[in-house]
């Protein structure tokens, strides 16, 4: 199939960007990576009267640490930060995630604003995001603004951005050193979309959880943090019985999809066996007195 006729521009600046998004009202869309955007027009599931191209403004790709924080610019390539040593110094589970997402030269072209803007539900960077507490900048008519990655996701493929803004930047709190970390994912083939996968992100202290995030990707519409399993972790400690108890709650949270490729009741059953690996390898890998 080939894309239904639209309008091209390559804009310089953001500003230029904004206004073109702004002039076609919700009828334009941003070309980041276009490892989403083009196959679905090809197969005309979105026909945009006009593509705006981020890839000739500069420095929309810069990777910086400063106060606690760890800054990415929309535009870096998922390979790129793949091979970013202050990725996985200070955010090895973005990191790790990063090895589950598609394929080699999909990784090559595609940007991590275009992974959260896309909002795939079984997305493995919007479920980092979700997991470390991080957000994103956005730029539009209205200025520029801070959206937090629970306000960020509304449903499938849809967030919280205008039809005129931009994403410039993504914003991870830096992990504590030493923290543990694991994704564990259930797909048909290693690169596939996930049918569901956990992210976790433990603080130990001996037998003590500090801190615990758990995340999810592929189970329900967006991804979503598991607060109450995170409670238990937090309140009951790390060891077998507290991490079942986990990962038991964990499937009780979710509210999973049914589609082609898995029912409800299997995803939430996964929910619970992949909550429980995940924990007790991010708990075996973390260090132990890092509370
Ligand atoms: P694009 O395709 O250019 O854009 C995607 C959408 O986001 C468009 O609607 C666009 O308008 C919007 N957008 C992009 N950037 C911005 C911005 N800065 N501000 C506002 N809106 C923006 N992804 C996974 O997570 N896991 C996988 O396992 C996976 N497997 C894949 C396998 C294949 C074969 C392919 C082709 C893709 C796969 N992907 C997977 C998707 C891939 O990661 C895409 O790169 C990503 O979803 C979109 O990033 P992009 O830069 O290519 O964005």
């Amino acid at each position: 199939m080939k894309p239904a006729k639209f309008e091209y521009y390559c804009p310089a600046t953001i500003d230029e960007a904004i206004a073109l998004l702004g002039r076609y009202q919700g009828e334009a869309r941003v070309l980041a990576g276009g490892q989403s955007l083009v196959p679905m027009m090809n197969f005309r599931l979105a026909t945009p009267t006009a593509i705006v191209d981020l890839n000739r403004i500069p420095s929309l790709d810069k990777i910086e640490a400063a106060n606690g924080n760890v800054s990415i610019g929309a535009m870096a390539r998922q390979r790129q930060l793949e091979f970013t040593p202050l990725i996985g110094e200070r955010l090895p589970l973005l990191g790790e995630a990063l090895r589950w997402v598609g394929h080699l030269p999909t990784r090559t072209r595609g940007t991590i604003g275009g992974s959260i803007a896309h909002a795939d539900p079984a997305a493995e960077i919007p479920m980092v995001l979700q997991a470390l507490a991080g957000d994103v900048v956005v730029r539009g008519s209205q200025g520029e603004r801070r959206v937090a990655a629970p306000d960020l996701f509304v449903a499938p493929l849809t967030t919280a951005l205008g039809p005129d803004e931009i994403l410039t930047e993504v914003r991870f709190p830096a992990m504590p050193a030493g923290a543990g970390h694991a994704i564990e994912e259930f797909a048909r083939r290693k690169g596939d979309f996930a049918i569901a996968a956990i992210a976790v992100m433990l603080v130990r202290d001996g037998e003590r959880c500090t801190t615990a995030r758990l995340a999810t990707a592929g189970i329900g519409p967006v991804p979503v943090r598991l607060r109450d399993a995170e409670a238990i972790l937090e309140e009951r400690g790390l060891g077998e019985v507290a991490v079942a108890a986990a990962a038991q709650r964990a499937a009780e949270l979710v509210e999973p999809m049914t589609d082609h490729n898995a029912s409800a009741d299997f995803r939430r059953h996964l929910t619970g066996v992949l909550t429980r690996r995940a924990v007790l390898k991010a708990r075996d890998r973390g260090d132990v007195r890092t509370g």
